[in-house]
């Protein structure tokens, strides 16, 4: 199974990092027609960090990234810290849910059931006083999907091709090139030389490596700061590193050295 997931490169004010995850909750957007960055907004007017939810799934089927996975969520009063949430757009008290949007859902909740380790899948209307996700919503089928065999996840940035995988590989290889860290194909594969051309990036650095820096972090969930992908290394970028580091078992020092960039570059 691949399930896609599309990066949308929200900027979000304070988060915190959520210790465990032992369910997933379930919800309706309660409107009929609305996507991850409309919720965004809203959620902003309230005076929250951005989006509550860790994910949307449309009525088209397409997977939208809402609030870092590793962010304590606000979506379901007194149940976030151990829990992700998922917003299915439409209004499930009156709506019937597209087959598209009830088949993405149901691969996201088996990927995430797979990827913690866990099995509950909630309501919304299971832990708060609510009739969310609504009536009609096919809430047994969702939360009873369940995957073997293996599966990938495949990422797709805000405007197509541009914050892929290869796409961002090529325009690192390219960036090294310029600035005459590397002579190296610019073929949008990462390999020992696209490591080797890759410079040692500490807190104050500048420039266009820093600003792919940023782009890969943010799409990967960790946030920059509300001035995004600015290129200039400062405080949230380095603290998004340190995130990313102590995540994948790095020393957890701000520097992006050969070992952050090896894991950066999927080698
Ligand atoms: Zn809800």
């Amino acid at each position: 199974m691949n399930i896609n997931i599309k990066e949308t490169n929200l900027s979000f004010g304070s988060l915190s990092r959520r210790s465990t995850t032992t369910r997933i909750i379930l919800h309706h957007a309660e409107a009929s027609s609305c996507d991850a960055s409309v919720i965004h907004n809203w959620h902003k007017a309230n005076g929250w960090a951005g989006i509550g939810y860790h994910f949307v799934v449309r009525k088209n089927g397409l997977i939208e990234r809402g609030r870092p996975e590793w962010a304590v969520g606000t979506h379901a009063s007194g149940s976030n810290s151990n829990s992700l949430g998922v917003c299915f757009e439409g209004a499930y008290m009156k709506e019937t849910m597209p087959a598209a949007q009830k088949n993405a859902g149901k691969d996201l909740v088996a990927y995430l059931k797979r990827k913690y380790g866990i099995t509950k899948v909630q309501r919304h209307s299971d832990v708060c006083a609510t009739s969310c996700p609504g009536i009609n919503f096919p809430f047994s089928e969702i939360a009873g999907a369940s995957v073997s065999g293996t599966v990938t996840v495949s990422s797709a940035g805000q405007s197509a091709g541009q914050n892929s995988s290869s796409s961002w590989i090529s325009r690192l290889q390219s960036e090294c090139n310029r600035q005459g860290f590397s002579r190296q194909a610019v073929d949008g594969i990462a390999g020992r030389n696209t490591l080797a051309g890759c410079p040692m990036l500490s807190p104050g650095a500048s420039g266009g490596i820093t600003k792919l820096l940023q782009e890969k972090l943010i799409s990967l969930g960790y946030s920059c700061g509300s001035s995004g992908a600015d290129g200039i290394l400062g405080q949230d970028t380095q603290r998004a590193v340190k995130a990313y580091q102590k995540d994948h078992g790095l020393a957890a020092d701000g520097i992006v050295g050969p070992a952050t960039w090896k894991k950066l570059l999927d080698l």
